[in-house]
């Protein structure tokens, strides 16, 4: 880079600096810096387009073009040559704009007489806020220095835009994220909410992009590299997961990279701040990983934009806790998060909204137990919304409002009102059976996992807990909990049930469900690994305890386990003996043994449904878990939204599966019932009962939409419907039952 161009370029924006330091009003500011520009790189033109909504550009100022077109020339993204920048957010520099590809003619804008054009985009963090454009009437391509020069503009004009410096009349002019947006995502628990918006991980703010003093912003930049390199070397040397440390090394591999520093030193030599720098750097690797199909690139520029957002909060000094407080509503936002960072949240979210995420995670288990609506794969979110924004979550349509205008706070509020008029509905049926038309009753359960579940049993009307899900109680520790405090935990949990029966199961970990204080395993497949039962007979230690804890809890009342995970069944019969293990160690110890232990083992591998007749009649009783046996019938991943989403529940395969299971029980005499997440499904629940199952639990909020639709249902009527679609060959039983349904009124 020419000396003489880094210092225009510093020299430019120092002034830039000056117009932003004064206290004009938005539009005077854009009116100075479009001057400003123009004559440092002496070309006749410069306008700024910033976004007046997600699709449309508006000419906002000018220098060199007709004033009267400021704010009247507008176009949709990738229309005309500002449009196509926007859009591919590359920069597009020609000698002979008429004739470039995607040319617009704009009359308004007298731009005819003007040969060459260089345009750039303002964006942010990969989001693009607007178009910096330079013309001239000599037919010539502008220099690299030039681009190079205006692409440092356009990062700090996109920092002056998020920060509002360019607020003013009309909607082009209004502060970013101050307008009403609406954003479509993938329903994963349902409900509606209304709240304020806390983001999960705060954005960082660079509120000094330009820097006078390069030589001490080009050592702030090695000094935060610096840190960072010493803080990857010293997790690297301490862990022993082979995913995080390819993370790792990929961090070590940038902080180490010659032109990723090189590109972020140049950024400062012609006056950007060191974080801005990082921004800039940052904001290429955004746009690039939506354009790049590679997975592994996608990854590895992912681990950029991390390893970015690290020297970010190491420059500006703002950590995950920017001092803000947590509205008394609060509506998460999250790219993504774990099942052990939600219940940390616990309860005091009104909805959850993830950028990714998946509808079979255990976080969105979790979420379900917490009864919180919740919507994944919303596109865009992270960006738009701003902590303490107003947002409406319809978490029956996955839309999520926010910043919603007067019409849609009304119509949304009515749809609340709508969903307590259901509510009380349920509740003049919570002391009524589940009893069909055809006159069958099917029990309904509740599914748990943490003690605040547990006032829904009285409220939902259920008649007992169906699955609790004991590893819920692991997670939320930062240890192992003690055998004593497990065991107290279990008593309350066995107090507040008042006699309705209560299915633990044992320890539930591995796959999605990392325990944080136990030694990562380093597995390609983790739901094909060791989890559950596996982990449980490997490491009879953790399941002595837990059993242990289940039969002091009891304190001589009846006390149900089952065991997740089990294959085969021989899995069964150890896990059974360890059992019989622990009574006899307790009875040794002189404590009381409950008169009547149920033992029974979860279905959640296709293996079991083959096993031999002798563990059907052996076994006490079978939990179908639906969300792993799903998984494992279709080979689909539960937590991948792409190959989960090609597989309904009312597959008629899947369907076929499970009434042969219903068969075996039948004949065998084993009670059955199901847990996963489709129980809790009216549609699904009603199908299930139709081909046989009894039981079905689920979370509490399910149990009266389940209960009332059961209640107006003749089973058989359903039955014969599955059967004929089954007839007909349809892949799923689904558009039948809708029609179906759909004529019951
Ligand atoms: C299941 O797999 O259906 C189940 C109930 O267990 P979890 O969702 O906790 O894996
Ligand atoms: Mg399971």
């Amino acid at each position: 880079m020419a000396e003489r161009f880094e210092t225009e370029s510093r020299k430019l924006l120092g002034r830039l600096r000056d117009v932003m330091a004064g206290d004009d009003p938005g539009q005077a500011r854009l009116d100075k810096i479009t001057h400003l520009i123009a004559d440092s790189i002496r070309t006749e033109v410069c306008s700024i387009y910033l976004f007046r909504d997600e699709d449309t550009l508006e000419l906002c100022a000018t220098e060199g073009l007709n004033a009267e077109a400021v704010h009247q020339t507008r176009m949709k993204m990738g229309e005309g040559l500002v449009g196509r920048v926007a859009k591919r957010r590359h920069v597009i520099n020609t000698a002979d704009a008429p004739n470039a590809k995607g040319f617009r003619f704009m009359p308004e804008t007298g731009e005819e007489v003007f040969s060459s054009f260089l345009g750039v985009p303002i964006q942010r963090l990969g989001e693009a806020m607007g178009v910096l454009v330079v013309q001239s009437k000599e037919a010539r391509e502008f220099s690299t220095d030039a681009v190079y020069a205006l692409e440092v503009v356009a990062m700090v004009l996109a920092e002056m835009t998020e920060l509002g410096a360019f607020v003013g009349e009309g909607a082009a002019m209004s502060a970013r994220h101050s307008q009403p947006s609406m954003l479509r995502g993938t329903v994963a628990q349902e409900g509606v909410a209304e709240g304020h918006i806390w983001l999960h991980e705060p954005r960082v703010v660079v509120s000094n992009p330009i820097a006078d003093d390069p030589h001490r912003e080009l050592e702030r930049l090695e000094e935060a590299v610096e840190e960072v390199r010493v803080g990857v070397d010293k997790m690297l040397q301490m862990s022993r997961d082979a995913e995080q440390r390819q993370v790792l090394e990929a961090y070590r591999m940038f902080a180490n990279s010659k032109g990723w520093m090189r590109r972020m030193q140049e950024a400062i030599s012609n006056g950007l701040s060191a974080e801005a720098a990082v921004e800039k750097e940052q904001s290429i690797a955004r746009a690039r990983m939506e354009s790049v199909a590679d997975n592994y690139l996608r990854e590895r520029l992912s681990d950029l934009d991390d390893l970015s957002n690290r020297m970010l909060r190491i420059l500006t000094g703002q950590g995950a806790d920017t001092g803000a407080e947590m509205p008394t509503d609060p509506i998460l936002v999250a790219r993504n998060i774990g099942p052990a960072e939600l219940l940390e949240y616990g309860r005091n979210l009104k909805g959850i909204i993830l950028e990714g995420g998946s509808v079979g995670s255990h976080a969105a288990i979790v979420a379900r137990a917490l009864a919180i609506p919740l919507i994944v794969q919303t596109a865009r979110v992270t960006n738009e919304a701003l902590n303490g924004d107003h947002v409406m979550v319809d978490g029956e349509q996955g839309i999520v409002h926010l910043r919603p205008d007067d019409t849609v706070v009304t119509a949304f509020r009515d749809k609340m009102a709508m969903q307590t008029e259901a509510l009380k509905r349920y509740a003049s049926i919570q002391d009524k059976p589940a009893l069909t038309e055809c006159g069958q009753i099917v029990e309904l359960h509740m599914n748990a996992g943490l003690m605040a579940d547990l006032p829904s049993l009285e409220s939902s009307g259920a008649e007992g807990v169906g699955l609790f899900r004991t590893e819920l109680q692991f997670l939320v520790r930062n240890q192992m909990p003690r055998r004593s405090e497990l065991s107290a935990l279990y008593t309350r949990v066995l107090d507040a049930a008042q006699g309705k029966r209560v299915v633990f199961r044992t320890l539930d970990i591995g796959s999605d469900k990392v325990l944080p204080y136990m030694k990562p395993t380093d597995e390609p497949n983790p739901a094909l690994g060791w989890r559950a039962i596996r982990v449980g007979l490997d490491k009879p230690g953790v399941m002595q305890m837990q059993l242990q804890a289940l039969i002091r809890a009891a304190q001589g009342r009846p006390l149900t386990l089952m065991f997740p995970f089990v294959a085969q069944y021989e899995e069964y019969r150890q896990a059974r003996a360890a059992l019989d293990k622990a009574i006899a160690r307790e009875t040794r110890l002189g404590h009381v043994i409950p008169d009547d232990i149920e033992v029974g083992a979860m279905l959640e591998t296709p293996s079991l449904g083959f096993a031999p007749r002798q563990f059907f009649e052996d076994v006490g009783f079978l939990s179908i878990g639906g969300n792993d046996l799903k998984q494992f019938f279709f080979a689909a991943d539960r937590e991948n939204e792409r190959v989960r989403k090609r597989y309904d529940s009312l597959n008629v395969s899947f369907l076929s599966f499970l009434e042969q299971i219903v068969e075996r029980c039948a004949d065998t005499g084993t009670p059955l019932s199901f847990c996963g997440e489709d129980a809790g499904r009216p549609v699904e629940a009603l199908c299930l009962a139709a081909i046989g199952l009894r039981s079905l639990s689920m979370r509490p909020a399910s149990i009266g939409p389940v209960k009332s639709l059961l209640r107006r249902s003749n089973l058989e009527e359903v039955r014969k419907v599955i059967m004929d679609a089954r007839h007909r060959g349809e892949m799923s039983v689904r558009p039948a039952i809708m029609k179906w349904l759909a004529e019951q009124g």
